[in-house]
């Protein structure tokens, strides 16, 4: 018989978590004004909201915690971060931050202005934000195949080339103060991004003298992939995938909450000193020293020690594989989900789940409350809610895809644990006909607003 694929880790510590009743679910979601980032943690059963900084640390991130040196300036944490980066990026330059957004906070202060375009394949909407904030516009240039869930493409966050060029060909270059590429493409499903296309990006980049930037949450996932999936990578160690990825582009952001398997953390990672020298005073505004960035010394040691545990060929695999068996056990039960499975999180075609509700009432917000009401299991929407209003029009923008998204964290669920959540959406799509209305907006803010958002049952 073949030896199935296992954890490589065993549990040291438990932290328990109740289950609830569909009575008591039914009346704190409405108290939430059915917006799940208001239901507490203890109200969820299976908290799918994000992987973001949701992760176990390990005991020898834990030991790392109890060695930070928590002096103001010049701390061995600083180093021992900057030394990690530097090993697994090749980057030559870096800032701490105290997460990801703070981190596009810091760079776009120093790169973008009021009016520009910044094209990549679809930005994080955090991303987007400091982008729109700052009256510049976010140009999406994905592969059409990501928006089709059904449609089998190894690299569904590859740039599309022609796209990108006619940004570039009509547009002057000082309106383009860089390129950004998400990898893994949160937006598009977790989706990968090939070394071909990242090398294709940079190439066309140099030649209309473009800096490129990796939005990098998620990069040693997505250099996983790159080893499953593209010619001539399956023999390459992850560490010599991820050097190459960034060999090619000018520098990074990273949300160390995902692949450094943090509860907190972040930083950007460049080559050009006089970026750095100009983004080092909005780093010193906005987030603190240069050598903490709104970081505590412990902190900064536990994400260099993340950094080397996420790069982790045995990690990564059954990190992925976890998601895959989500993804599977769902498919095998007809539900649509966007196939291949992303690194992070399997997301529900929620249009397809639910084809009878109008794109106004909110599908997938639709989909994500009756998941939790079913089985206590908090998922979140990726779809218009999230898409926010039309900066100029003020109008709703309707994304091609509603999906729902199971986002899975790192090294904290078990397999029975996504038996539990599958059954749950089983259970729902059993019965979506009787699912007969979406949701309205009673109460919402002007940007990023499913945050915040107050919603009533149509
Ligand atoms: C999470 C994330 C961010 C923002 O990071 P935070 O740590 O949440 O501020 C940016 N880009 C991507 C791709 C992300 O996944």
């Amino acid at each position: 018989m073949k030896l199935p694929f296992a954890e490589p880790y065993k549990i040291k510590m438990v932290e328990p978590i109740r289950r609830n009743t569909r009575a008591e679910r039914e009346k704190w979601i409405k108290q939430a004004k059915y917006n799940l980032f208001n239901l507490r943690s203890d109200q969820v059963f299976i908290d799918l909201l994000t992987d973001s900084g949701t992760g176990a640390m390990s005991d020898r991130q834990w030991s790392e915690m109890m060695i930070g040196d928590e002096s103001y300036a010049g701390a061995s944490s600083y180093f021992k971060m900057k030394n990690a980066i530097q090993e697994i990026t090749g980057f030559t330059y870096f800032l701490p931050t105290h997460q990801g957004r703070a981190a596009e906070n810091v760079l776009f202060s120093a790169m973008i202005s009021e009016g520009d375009l910044i094209p990549g394949n679809s930005h994080f909407d955090t991303t987007k934000g400091h982008i729109e904030y700052r009256k510049a516009k976010a140009i999406d240039c994905t592969i059409d195949e990501a928006f089709d869930t059904s449609v089998d493409h190894p690299f569904k966050g590859d740039i599309d080339l022609i796209k990108l060029k006619a940004v570039l060909e009509n547009n002057p270059k000082e309106k383009i103060p860089l390129i950004i590429i998400t990898a893994t493409c949160n937006s598009s499903g977790g989706q990968p991004v090939s070394m071909r296309n990242i090398k294709a990006v940079s190439e066309m980049a140099g030649q209309y003298g473009i800096p490129l930037f990796i939005d990098g949450a998620r990069f040693a996932e997505n250099a996983y992939f790159i080893k499953k999936k593209e010619d001539g990578y399956a023999d390459a160690g992850i560490r010599e995938i991820v050097r190459e990825m960034f060999s090619v582009v000018d520098g990074m952001t990273m949300s160390s909450k995902k692949d450094a398997i943090v509860n907190m953390g972040g930083f950007i990672a460049l080559n050009s000193e006089t970026l750095f020298d100009k983004a080092k005073t909005y780093n010193i505004l906005f987030e603190g020293y240069i050598s903490y960035g709104g970081m505590s010394g412990r902190d900064m040691n536990a994400l260099a020690q993340g950094l080397y545990e996420g790069t982790d060929f045995n990690y990564l695999d059954s990190r992925i594989r976890q998601v895959g068996y989500l993804g599977m056990k769902l498919r095998e039960a007809g539900i649509p989900v966007q196939f291949p499975f992303g690194g992070h999180a399997i997301f529900v075609d929620a249009k397809r789940f639910l084809p009878h509700i109008p794109k106004e009432e909110y599908v997938a917000q639709t989909l994500a409350i009756e998941l939790y009401i079913e089985s206590g299991v908090r998922g979140v929407e990726i779809g218009t809610l999230l898409a926010d209003r039309d900066p100029v029009t003020r109008e709703n923008r309707y994304p091609i895809l509603e999906l729902l998204r199971l986002t899975i964290p790192r090294r904290v669920y078990t397999k029975n644990h996504m038996d539990y959540v599958a059954a749950g959406l089983i259970n729902v799509f059993d019965r979506h006909l009787e699912i007969k209305k979406g949701f309205k907006i009673v109460k919402e803010a002007p940007i990023l607003r499913h945050f915040t958002i107050e919603l009533e049952r149509l």
